[in-house]
């Protein structure tokens, strides 16, 4: 699954933001019977702006998964869907089709609005994957709708000294250009695979909100655990220029950043406006069709 290996620049973090919180997802279901663990909620939305939901999804039950999303809309933020196992396949509205497969992403911009099924193209084995919701600003809403398949391979991805992987799927690490670069939100989104006793930091600016969220193993930030299946906030103090993480055990886990928006949040399901006026704008474009593009 390995991308080109890239030399890495230095990146020395002198003071880290600390645990503020540590977050337990929750079960439930969504689409048409998929299991899954919903992790940020609404309740986060003020806290981790610009970022609006993560789901973990894992299972090697075909019972938990094979039901799929099938079509349903979306409005105002973009979906980034990483599949660390296993085989979907994405239609939409727009005619686009493609197939996410084990390690890839998939970036949507649904902006004015996509109908799209996301349906798992196996009958057996593991899926297992994440969806993360970053939302839009204002003036980006209502923007044509976009996206992108990329495959594992297109992943920038480095090794440090220290022997940790770090998969560049947004934004820039030590020196590394992500996949993908956006605007306004710039986010920052690293899957970093750590052997046992190593460490890695990575600057942050502090005025981003960020996340870490340990999928395997425990992390360990400024003496705090993140035990798997954990997810936590980090700190924003002023005097912090990123985070500097170690572990002991073999451990995955996804770093999480952006800029916050700081603009009104209304959500409806799967529209995101900054206004009740727009949301209701929103179900009824998608009831009359006004959807389909
Ligand atoms: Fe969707």
């Amino acid at each position: 699954m390995n991308a080109s290996t890239h030399l890495e620049a230095n990146e020395t973090v002198l003071h880290s933001r600390e645990v503020d919180q540590l977050i337990v997802g929750h079960p439930t279901s969504d689409g048409a019977g998929v299991k899954l663990t919903r992790i940020l909620t609404q309740t986060l939305h003020q806290r981790l702006d610009p970022f609006l939901m993560l789901d973990a999804f894992g299972s090697d039950s075909p019972n938990d998964y094979i039901a799929g999303f099938p079509d349903h809309p979306h409005r105002g933020f973009e979906t980034v869907t990483y599949l660390i196992a296993g085989k979907m396949r994405h239609r939409d509205s727009a005619g686009h089709e493609g197939l996410l497969q084990s390690g890839g992403v998939q970036w949507m911009t649904a902006g004015r609005g996509v109908i799209h099924s996301e349906m798992p193209e196996q009958e057996h084995g593991v899926l297992e994957g994440f969806q993360l919701w970053l939302n839009l600003p204002a003036h980006d809403k209502m923007t044509n709708p976009w996206y992108k398949d990329i495959q594992s391979q297109e992943i920038p991805e480095f090794v440090t000294a220290e022997g940790v992987t770090v998969r560049v799927i947004a934004g820039t690490s030590h020196g590394i250009g992500g996949a993908v670069q956006k605007p306004v939100t710039e986010p920052l989104y690293l899957d970093l695979h750590l052997p046992p006793g190593s460490h890695f930091a990575q600057l942050i600016p502090s005025g981003h909100n960020a996340f870490i969220y340990t999928y395997r193993g425990t992390i360990k930030v400024e003496g705090k655990s993140i035990p798997a299946q954990h997810l936590a906030i980090l700190s924003n103090s002023e005097a912090a220029d990123g985070i500097s993480l170690e572990t002991q055990v073999a451990s995955r886990a996804l770093l999480i950043a952006g800029h916050p928006l700081n603009e009104p949040i209304v959500q409806q399901g799967p529209f995101v406006m900054n206004t009740p006026e727009e949301i209701t704008r929103a179900i009824s474009d998608f009831r009359s069709g006004r959807f389909a593009i």
